[in-house]
């Protein structure tokens, strides 16, 4: 008999432990409708919508971790309707993406404490005003919202922040504030030298976990078995899917199947390379910290807040010697690439900002646990002082910070691989980068669509996975370069 893993929660409602209860499972080759490899975010939300809203019966997920520990616990949580271009398959995607997430949230009463604060992208270079005001209409035109405009010196400007809380009932698209005595009059603690902020609407942040352990509850009270076992090959007949491998306590069992799910996470292509597939993804290592306001620099109803400008760190004269002097730091020295961002955490009276920065990333092979460098408490604090000054009061006094992080995923445009794979039977919800907690819950209904066989929304044919292989395509992708909206 295989000692298996099946997944309980309790105190139900609160959703805030899993509890692990051993079960025995047949020993023999078992069967399923569908299997699952992951229980991360995308593997749950590929649960969720194919058992608990598309009635499919026997479903069996694998992950040899326990379920949304890999990646999907280290998210900073945020969503947005923002996302540029070629075409508006990106935000049609994250619309509805949202969409889903409120109906969730409606049905929960806000379990997934969702709110609608937007993201604030601010500047301090006058000469990119042009640049982003044109960037905005774009992407206020592919179907973000109305992008209204506050003009420099404008006296009858009715722009208001968004509330702290809650989600219903707020504006869309964007507010572009161009007058400094706006800016400073709500958001008091950022720079004089600001020259502009967007204020993207439809943004905010939610607790992800909750979501993710809300529907794990739903597609266990469906009959979605987890299995906690680690993949290690999958079996093909006549060129289908046939079975999956797995091993656990040193022994290999078999879930035989015709439909199977690659949620995998930073470990895609190991499980593709089990039916010789490879994905065109990459992983980054992206690192995150927990850090203490306890003096109240930044006000706690601030929205999620970027730094679009290049970053150079401000060091004391003795410190800036001590770091040149050595090539080991010296890159410390060096500009850093604009998007530091931070958002408040946690309730009013929580002092913990989280902030994080995407720096130094070379393309890594997934290890876990990844090693954060040295020096990212110090260069995510210093980062943030250009935007908010008042931080630079914790330099040397910062109280615990707490970092961590995971891989981002990612395909060379920023965006999924959903749908089917070259070999039948096989499907890949995944290549999730920055966004995969946002994008969740308009993937797995997606993903769910490819597999029941239902009607694709129109930004499905986006993710595809052989969509490389149109030069058109790949011509575009190659003159954006990086301007796929990572943050
Ligand atoms: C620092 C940081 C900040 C982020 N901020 C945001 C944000 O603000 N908003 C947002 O929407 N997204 C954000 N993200 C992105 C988001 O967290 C990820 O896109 C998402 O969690 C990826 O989910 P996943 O299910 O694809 O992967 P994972 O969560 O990594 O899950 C993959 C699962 O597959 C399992 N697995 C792999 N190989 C095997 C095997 N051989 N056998 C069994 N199981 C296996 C793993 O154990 C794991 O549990 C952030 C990510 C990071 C790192």
């Amino acid at each position: 008999m295989l000692l298996g893993y099946r997944y309980g929660l309790c105190n139900r409602g609160k959703l805030n432990c899993l509890i692990v209860k051993v079960q025995l499972i047949s020993e023999k080759t078992e069967s399923a409708d569908a299997v699952i490899i992951g229980a991360g975010i995308a593997g749950i939300s590929a649960a969720y919508y194919l058992a608990v809203k598309n009635g499919m019966r026997n479903v069996v997920m694998i992950d040899e971790r326990a379920p949304l520990t890999l990646t999907s616990d280290k998210s900073m949580e945020c969503y947005r309707n923002w996302w540029p271009g070629p075409n508006d398959h990106m935000v049609c995607f994250m619309n509805r993406s949202i969409d889903l997430m409120e109906e969730l949230a409606r049905e929960t009463d806000n379990l997934i404490h969702l709110n609608r604060r937007g993201y604030l992208f601010v500047t301090g270079d006058k000469d990119r005003i042009d640049k982003i005001r044109d960037t905005a209409a774009e992407i206020s035109c592919l179907g973000a919202g109305p992008l209204r405009i506050h003009e420099d010196g404008s006296k009858t400007s009715d722009y208001a922040p968004s509330p702290a809380w809650g989600f219903e009932n707020q504006d869309s698209g964007a507010d572009l504030l161009l007058d400094k005595q706006i800016i400073a009059k709500h958001y008091p603690y950022i720079s004089h030298e600001v020259a502009a902020a967007l204020h993207v609407r439809r943004g905010g942040w939610f607790s992800a976990q909750q979501m993710g352990m809300y529907m794990l509850e739903q597609v266990l009270d469906h009959g979605v078995r987890i299995l906690k076992s680690k993949v290690t090959g999958i079996a093909l007949k006549s060129g289908r899917v046939d079975s999956v491998h797995h091993q656990s306590t040193d022994q290999t069992y078999n879930v035989g199947t015709d439909v199977l799910v690659i949620a995998a996470g930073p470990f895609v292509n190991k499980i593709t390379s089990m039916i010789n597939v490879k994905l065109p993804v990459l992983n980054e290592l992206h690192t995150k910290m927990a850090f203490q306001d306890y003096l109240s620099v930044v006000a706690r109803d601030a929205p999620f807040m970027i730094w679009d400008d290049p970053v150079q760190l401000s060091w004391l004269p003795d410190e800036r010697a001590e770091l040149e002097s050595d090539e080991s730091t010296r890159w410390l020295l060096e500009e850093f690439p604009g998007g530091m961002h931070f958002r408040p955490d946690g309730g009013v009276d929580s002092p913990i900002l989280l902030m994080q920065l995407s720096y130094g990333l070379d393309v890594v092979e997934p290890v876990w646990p990844p090693q954060f460098d040295p020096f990212v408490t110090d260069i995510l604090l210093r980062g943030m002082i250009p935007m908010i000054p008042g931080l630079s009061s914790y330099i040397g006094r910062m109280r615990r910070p707490f970092v961590d992080g995971g891989y981002y995923c990612k395909t060379s445009d920023n965006r999924p691989l959903i749908g089917p794979l070259p070999v039948q039977g096989a499907f890949v919800i995944g290549a999730f980068a920055g966004y995969g907690q946002m994008a969740s819950q308009a993937a797995g209904e997606l993903l769910a669509a490819h597999v029941v066989g239902h009607k694709l929304p129109t930004y499905a044919e986006a993710f595809f996975v052989d969509r490389y292989e149109d030069s058109n395509y790949q011509e575009t992708v190659d003159q954006m370069q990086d301007k796929f909206g990572q943050l």
